[in-house]
């Protein structure tokens, strides 16, 4: 067996190879869209607080009572004491803007998929998940022991195929998808998709990770998403029935183990929730913003607020990154295996608080490139 350090030191030479390694580079974040690396001042392309959120003063004021009021920590897992008021304020007002009986907030979204999927199915089940799924909803079918398939993304034909060929072998089945995708920012058929789970005899399981204020009136079982990305704060929350939602909380590992959310986090989620559900053309700006940029730049229009330009190999997109962040803009290379190989590319995030012009000079430096 080698040393720890020489076992370490030759998979990172391998990652190195392959253009895969990454490294942590401190940003500050402290107005709107402009961030600090380096000493450097640069535009960022590449947050997901798409509604400027994080920085809004009243969001930002909520933290700072609930933290003069309540401390720092929780101090322990909900189920002990951390079980703060302003958690009950929170999942009424989720419910309220997702229309489901109820919600649970969990310490983020990727504790809520890895708590909640496991809770639900077991061997003897079958998981379907979308090819393009993020990385913890694929954790948490691991976890859970299910088989699990994946259909081509955003492909109802083949999601049929595979309930058609495989769904009577098992004994629950449960179908998951992103709303808005994470890496290509396009929409899954969601009617579709709860058409098929009603025919089979199947559960729909949703990730709105980047959908809220966007996805209206999705009819999935269970809607899981995060308060982390457009809400601006942090952490994770699940919508369904009462029944569901009773049981996660009595069967959620990732909720029943880890220690509450810190009360200045409810705050801002709170305050966050009531500014989306209170102004429901929020996302407008934002998404407005995301559609100029993919017309100017000869792109497919988004569904949402992200928009892909794939590269290809890893050098290039890192190259490419490279240049805009040289003349000021902070957009991230995306690479395997974060994406399927071959499609390495810059993944733009927009902001409500994104001026036009700043796009422009952006576009501009893409096309002398
Ligand atoms: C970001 C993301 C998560 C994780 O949410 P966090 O609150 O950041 O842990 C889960 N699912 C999808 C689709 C995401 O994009």
């Amino acid at each position: 067996m080698p040393s720890l350090d020489k076992f370490t030191a030759e998979k990172l030479d391998k990652t190195k190879e392959n253009d895969q390694y990454r490294s942590l580079n401190i940003t500050e974040r402290s107005d709107g869209v402009c961030v600090k690396r380096n000493g450097k001042e640069l535009i960022s392309f590449s947050c997901n607080d798409y509604f400027g959120l994080s920085q809004d003063k009243k969001v930002m004021q909520a933290a700072m009572d609930a933290t003069e009021k309540y401390g720092a920590g929780a101090a322990a897992s909900r189920l002990i004491t951390g079980n703060n008021p302003l958690y009950q304020e929170l999942e009424k007002k989720l419910a309220a803007l997702k229309n489901t009986e109820n919600a649970l907030v969990l310490g983020s979204g990727y504790l809520a998929n890895i708590g909640i999927i496991p809770a639900l199915m077991g061997k003897k089940d079958l998981i379907i998940a979308d090819k393009f799924a993020h990385s913890c909803i694929l954790d948490g079918a691991r976890l859970s022991g299910a088989k699990l398939l994946r259909f081509a993304h955003n492909d109802l034909e083949n999601c049929h195929y595979l309930l058609k060929k495989h769904r009577k072998s098992y004994k629950n089945c449960l179908i998951i998808t992103e709303t808005i995708f994470s890496m290509d920012g396009d929409r899954a058929p969601l009617d579709g998709l709860h058409k098929l789970a009603k025919k089979h005899d199947s559960w729909l399981m949703t990730d709105d990770a980047h959908g809220i204020g966007i996805i209206k009136g999705n009819k999935a079982d269970i809607q899981v998403g995060t308060l982390s990305k457009a809400a601006g704060s942090y952490g994770g929350y699940v919508c369904g029935s009462n029944a569901l939602i009773d049981y996660i909380t009595n069967s959620a590992k990732s909720l029943i183990y880890s220690t509450a959310l810190p009360p200045s986090v409810l705050a801002a989620s709170n305050e966050a929730i009531s500014i989306i559900a209170n102004n429901p053309d929020i996302c407008q700006n934002s998404l407005e913003n995301a559609q100029y940029f993919a017309e100017k730049m000869g792109l497919k229009k988004p569904d949402g607020t992200i928009v892909p330009l794939v590269i290809g190999e890893s050098d290039a997109a890192l190259a490419a990154s490279k240049n805009l962040y040289d003349n000021g803009y902070l957009v991230s290379a995306i690479r395997p295996p974060t994406i399927p190989k071959g499609t390495a590319r810059l993944r733009f995030t927009f902001s409500s608080l994104h001026k036009r012009q700043d796009i422009d000079n952006m576009c501009a430096l893409m096309s002398t490139r």
